[in-house]
């Protein structure tokens, strides 16, 4: 199987039209990161409105894979909880290693798309990258 055909519609569109792109004015948690086998990069921020939803943003530059999951990640989170949040990473680490259950495939809507990167090794940190970002954010926010 080539590289290729992981990039599935859902992705190039993710891709070239990147949900939530930009900078929160007054984020309640933060977090940058860089994947140097790639050049990846991604900076998340989150803001809680009343106290419990959160809104999410993102920006960075790198492969497709990456720059789409995080596109993906923060369409899935829009409006959801941090505990929701937390749930949404779980089943996408799961998904990442072969260990998701058929069951929990409807909660990552899109993000199914990236199941075929789990046969790369290398790429699994790509799809990884925002949602890494997300778990530091997480773990600012359940410290408050
Ligand atoms: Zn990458």
């Amino acid at each position: 199987m080539s590289l290729e055909e992981l990039y599935q519609e859902v992705i190039l569109d993710h891709h070239k039209h990147p949900r939530g792109k930009g900078v929160l004015l007054s984020p309640d948690a933060t977090a940058a990161l860089f994947n140097p086998l790639c050049g990846d990069q991604i900076s998340l921020s989150i803001q809680l409105q009343d106290g419990e939803k959160c809104r999410l943003a993102f920006d960075g530059h790198g492969c497709s894979i990456s720059q789409a999951a995080a596109s993906v990640m923060i369409e899935l989170s829009e409006g959801k909880s941090v505990s929701e949040l937390r749930e949404l990473l779980e089943k996408f680490t799961k998904l990442m290693k072969g260990e998701l259950e058929d069951a929990d495939r409807d909660i990552l809507g899109d993000a199914i798309a990236f199941e075929g990167v789990q046969k790369f090794a290398a790429r699994i940190k790509c799809a990884m990258l925002g949602w890494e970002a997300l778990h530091q954010c997480l773990s600012q926010l359940e410290k408050k």
